[in-house]
Formats: C-alpha cells, sequence, structure tokens
C-alpha cells in the first residue's frame, strides 16, 4: 500500500520551536504517522526526520545512518542518556533547505526510547548515526541546528536564512517544493 508523504515544515515556522508532547500509547495511529513520516524522508532525501518537521507534536523522530530504505530506526519518546566525546561535521536539516554549517556535538550518544511495538530499547551510536540522533532529539526538544551555529556561521550564512524567513512572511506554504 502506498504511503502519502507530508509537506516538510520549513524555517522559521514556528511549529519548529515548540517542545513536542509525549506519545501516550504506540498504537496503529502512531505506526500510520512513522510510515508517512518515512516517506516524507525518503522523498526530500534526508537521513532523519522529526515529528515537527511534518507539523505533528509529538516525540517521534526517524533515523537512519544511511538513507537507504529499510535502514530507518523509529524512535518514540527518545530520551538521550548518555553522551560522551565531541566532534565537528557538517550538517544539513531538511527545514532549512540550502544550508549546512559544521556543528560540534557529542560523538557518541545513548538513547533510550519505544520501538513501534511499544518496547522499551537503547541503542548506542557513533558517526553519522550518532549525529542524525543528537540532532532529531534536538528538534523533540524545539531545537533547531540554526541555534547551534557557530558565531562565524551565523553570519555566513545570514543572507541564506533571511530568505528563508522573507519566504515564509510571504505566505508561501511551508512546505518543500511537490
Ligand atoms: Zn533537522
Amino acid at each position: 500500500m502506498a504511503v502519502d508523504p507530508l509537506e516538510v515544515v520549513l524555517w522559521p515556522d514556528p511549529r519548529l520551536r515548540r517542545p513536542t508532547k509525549p506519545v501516550a500509547a504506540v498504537d496503529d495511529s502512531v505506526r500510520a504517522m512513522a510510515e508517512r513520516m518515512i516517506a516524507t524522508m525518503h522523498r526530500a532525501g534526508g537521513i532523519g526526520i522529526a515529528a515537527p518537521q511534518v507539523g505533528w507534536d509529538r516525540r517521534v523522530c526517524i533515523v537512519s545512518g544511511t538513507g537507504d530504505p529499510g535502514d530507518e530506526i523509529v524512535l518514540v519518546n527518545p530520551r538521550i542518556a548518555g553522551e560522551e566525546g565531541t566532534f565537528e561535521m557538517e550538517e544539513g536539516c531538511l527545514s532549512f533547505p540550502g544550508i549546512s554549517a559544521v556543528i560540534t556535538r557529542a560523538a557518541k550518544a545513548r538513547v533510550e526510547y519505544l520501538d513501534l511495538d511499544g518496547r522499551p530499547r537503547t541503542l548506542e551510536a557513533a558517526n553519522l548515526l550518532g549525529r542524525c540522533i543528537l540532532h532529531e532529539v534536538d528538534h523533540l526538544d524545539g531545537v533547531v541546528f540554526s541555534s547551534r551555529f557557530t558565531p562565524a556561521d551565523r553570519i555566513r550564512l545570514k543572507k541564506a536564512l533571511r530568505a528563508l524567513e522573507e519566504r515564509f512572511a510571504s505566505g508561501v506554504p511551508s512546505g518543500g517544493p511537490r
């Protein structure tokens, strides 16, 4: 059965700054939204997506170390339970088309979450997957990657950010090109 993708919510839509609410029960409606988020992520060519990026205010995100179909991990009510070290890596975000910046984050992260059967799980990840987990869990707390830009990147990317802000202010619906 084909799954309908959703529109990607773009910066500076205020929905990206709102912390999400925990999922009370992992039921069919949550599983259906997770499927749609996965479809949205693949259509946009991403390796992760968080519920606020599709306008959903629940604590659910998808991460993938590769972006390949079948490699998705759905995290329900994720909580970062441990972080180790730091490393720098260039990041982009589906909600900030055309913008990328080197962000410093933990080199390794441990996340506790529920899977789509509602079972508690723990995942430890480094490199791209660890990075992806930290980026997406940030989204669930209403934190976007631009708030982690260095002062120099803030200046370098000022014009590009302003273009997104002007596009939003002009009433172009939040959502990527179809
Ligand atoms: Zn993002």
